[in-house]
């Protein structure tokens, strides 16, 4: 059989295609195969290609929320960022958007169609499918409040619609999680509000969001879930973690819940880094940080 990259000329495919260029930490090993699927027919076809070549496949969405390991990622990655589409229903006040297109874009949409309900996320930098597969949220709200359905393509291949109980979502958990699904579209059901105040509130959130994180460096965000009765980045600061250094990696000196990219950090850094965090306040506070940051691809290898 052809080479994946051969089989799909139409394709834009990129072979041992540094996924540091992709990630929001600007770390992270080559993909063997990076495709970029402009339709679903596309998303299908390499998908059925990839299984009888027997590769693995791996979809991302914008990278925002990965740390993807040194030695990189085997078989197919398939990003689905040129999935774009946002259309609004202003009868029934529901905005419906492609994996691909990113959450900030969403946001802006409904916000120019006067429809309220997705302000918490104006400045969360992730794609419509990572959203829907982390059930992001922000100051309050979060994905499963205004997601009612998605469109996925099961690992089989089918082309199914999940409503919102099945996508079961849970904090920073959705069902797409366990099945491996991947996810086509997805849509939101809003309340018609006023456009002024939804841009407000949404500059609001985003002043806040610039006041406390480092967004002039790299990052993948909150690396750490929130635990249970505690904050994680005041956990970090009391265990004097905060500013420290691991490699090109450090705790941000402005909010200790992230990890910034200072001077060209390898996945390795990040990771040693984070184990390290989690072994501090373990042992002083025995708190589990569990990671927020999904964690994929292989160890470099010795
Ligand atoms: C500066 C900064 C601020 C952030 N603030 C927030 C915040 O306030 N709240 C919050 O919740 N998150 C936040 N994040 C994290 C991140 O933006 C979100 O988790 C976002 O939803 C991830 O979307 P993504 O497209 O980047 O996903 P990726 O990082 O590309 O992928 C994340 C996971 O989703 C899977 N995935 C992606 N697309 C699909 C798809 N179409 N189908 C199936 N699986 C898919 C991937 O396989 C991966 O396991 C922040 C990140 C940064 C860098």
């Amino acid at each position: 059989m052809e080479d994946i990259a051969t089989a799909f000329p139409a394709v834009k495919i990129l072979e041992h295609a540094s996924l540091a260029d992709y990630t929001h930490t600007k770390t992270g090993g080559p993909a063997d195969y990076l495709a970029f699927p402009t339709n679903v027919q596309e998303a299908k076809s390499l998908l059925a290609y990839a299984h009888q070549l027997d590769l693995d496949v791996t979809v991302i969405g914008n990278a925002s929320n990965l740390i993807v390991r040194d030695g990189g990622i085997r078989g197919l990655v398939m990003i689905l960022t040129k999935f774009k589409t946002v259309t609004v229903d202003d009868v029934a006040h529901t905005v419906t958007a492609a994996a691909g297109a990113a959450m900030i874009e969403v946001t802006q949409v409904a916000q120019a169609h006067q429809l309220s309900g997705l302000e918490f996320a104006a400045g969360i930098p992730g794609s419509v499918g990572g959203a829907i597969f982390m059930n992001a949220g922000a100051y309050g709200g979060e994905i499963a409040a205004v997601a009612t359905s998605a469109e996925i393509l099961t690992p089989e291949g089918e082309v199914r619609t999940l409503n919102q109980a099945e996508l079961d979502f849970g904090y920073r958990h959705s069902s797409i999680q366990d099945y491996h699904d991947i996810v086509l579209t997805a849509t939101f059901s809003l309340t018609p509000g006023n456009g002024d105040q939804i841009q407000a509130q949404m500059d609001d959130f985003n002043a806040r969001r610039a006041a406390k994180q480092p967004l002039d460096l790299p990052s993948c965000g909150s690396v750490f879930k929130r635990p249970t009765g505690h904050y994680t980045g005041q956990l970090i600061q009391e265990a004097g973690l905060q500013g420290l250094k691991w490699g090109g990696a450090q705790v941000s000196t402005k909010h200790a819940g992230f990890i910034v990219n200072i001077d060209h950090a390898t996945a390795t850094d990040y990771l040693e880094l984070i184990h390290h965090i989690q072994q501090v306040i373990w042992q002083r506070d025995q708190v589990r940080l569990e990671t927020e940051v999904r964690i994929i691809g292989e160890e470099p290898q010795a």
